[in-house]
């Protein structure tokens, strides 16, 4: 993550497919207004395959624990109009996908929780990055969840950086499994733009997260000890898309871009499960 600005479908109801297709089909036809880069952009045919039900594997439900990164005073990256007001925000932008993805996992029969439900920090002073962080990572412990999934959209000084990023903290015992649905998530990330915009991201892949201001523990935790409580499950950090960038912003500005970017997620936990070895659904 830059940080200089600090920053398929299971067995579910047809309607619910429908729905999802008629959001997407909604956005494809949003993206002639897109004008302020004069960007060439054409269109996709198709959405990201369907893939097999998490229930065939196992009838339990699986508990996925989602982190709308940054809140209450702290933004995350934001973006400025041509007349250099701030017309995006990260940490709204992050919460707005969140919510989408918890309403397709829980569609597709998986147990969706988020860390902060609203704009609200979790803590009486979100300036302590470190305290807001722990606050949502123990929520995250507390559910039980078998996975988290962080929800981020970067940022830069310069406008012109565009592109998707997903972190994994290899200092885990659990490391292996933060980088197969780190993979996973960053494929289907990138199909998903290709497939439904016929937009072809900047592919950063899938990158160790030990660089970030206090190691992986900023977001995923890891075994440093000390004071904090570090998540318990295996987990990624995903940066959709810059913040920072005219045309990415347009696109995270949208209903249908933040649905195909839920979706997307959605994809890429459901090959995470679907994919896991047989001792361990
Ligand atoms: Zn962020």
């Amino acid at each position: 993550m830059f940080t200089r600005r600090r920053c398929l479908v299971p067995r579910v109801p047809c309607r619910i497919i429908t729905a999802c297709l008629l959001s997407l089909t909604l956005f494809v036809g949003l993206l002639p207004q897109y004008r302020a880069s004069g960007e060439a952009w054409q269109p996709g045919t198709a959405p990201a395959a369907l893939s097999q039900s998490a229930e065939e594997a196992n009838p339990r439900p699986r508990v996925v624990a989602i982190l709308p990164g940054h809140g209450g005073k702290d933004s995350g990256a934001v973006h400025y109009n041509a007349a250099g007001k701030v017309d995006l925000v990260e940490r709204d932008v992050n919460l707005a996908i969140a919510r989408k993805l918890a309403a397709r996992l829980k569609a597709a029969g998986y147990v969706a929780v988020l860390t902060r439900e609203g704009d609200d920090a979790l803590t009486p002073n979100p300036g302590d990055a470190m305290r807001e962080v722990q606050a949502n990572l123990d929520v995250a412990n507390s559910s039980n969840a078998d996975i988290l999934v962080a929800i981020h959209n970067n940022g830069f000084s310069d406008p012109s950086f565009s592109g998707t990023t997903t972190y994994y903290c290899p200092n885990r015992e659990f490391a292996s499994e933060n980088l197969r649905l780190a993979r996973a998530l960053q494929k289907h990330m990138v199909s998903g733009f290709r497939d439904v915009m016929g937009y072809e991201t900047r592919d950063y892949g899938v990158q160790s997260a030990n660089y970030k201001p206090y190691g992986c523990l900023y977001t995923l935790g890891d075994d440093r000890g000390g004071t904090f409580r570090a998540s318990k499950m295996p987990g990624a950090l995903v940066e959709a898309l810059f913040v920072t960038n005219d045309f990415e912003a347009w696109v995270l500005a949208q209903d249908g871009g933040q649905e195909l970017i839920a979706a997307a997620i959605l994809d890429g936990i459901q090959e995470y499960f679907d994919s896991a070895p047989i001792s361990a659904r």
